[in-house]
């Protein structure tokens, strides 16, 4: 059997909208504040995916016309040379956690923090 070949076929160049921003894990206080603040935006979320954290920057590229297409397509970034089916968006999620809100963010710190502190007990009494 031939293996399915995937294009860019159908898709409505979801790759070319929310500017994807690889960024550290936040470590300290001021890194989550920040972050949190950063979420107070309607136009901005972070997510987790295979444990590295990003920040998601809602818009359209400027070079993508009213039929999704690159305009600019011969001398596109590198980046968007790299970025090709199935290994994208519109084949599957891009993420594992999404946070939307600060309130979002809140929760997954307190779910760390307990996690951490159960694992503390857990290494204490064994
Ligand atoms: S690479 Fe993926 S997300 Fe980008 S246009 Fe093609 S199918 Fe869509
Ligand atoms: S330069 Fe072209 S391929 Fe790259 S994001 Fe913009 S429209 Fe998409």
């Amino acid at each position: 059997m031939k293996p399915k070949k995937y294009t860019c076929e159908g898709c409505p160049g979801l790759c070319c909208s929310d500017l994807e921003e690889s960024i550290t894990k936040p470590r300290t206080i001021d890194d989550w504040d920040n972050l949190k603040w950063e979420l107070h935006f309607s136009n901005t979320k972070a997510f987790i995916r295979n444990r590295r954290w990003y920040k998601l920057t809602l818009g359209t590229c400027i070079y993508l016309d009213e039929n999704k297409r690159c305009t600019i397509y011969e001398r596109r970034p590198q980046v968007c040379r790299d970025h090709n089916p199935p290994g994208c968006e519109f084949y599957g999620s891009i993420y594992d956690t999404i946070f939307e809100t600060p309130e979002q963010l809140d929760a997954y710190i307190k779910k760390e923090k307990r996690k951490r502190k159960n694992k503390k007990r857990k290494s204490v009494s064994s």
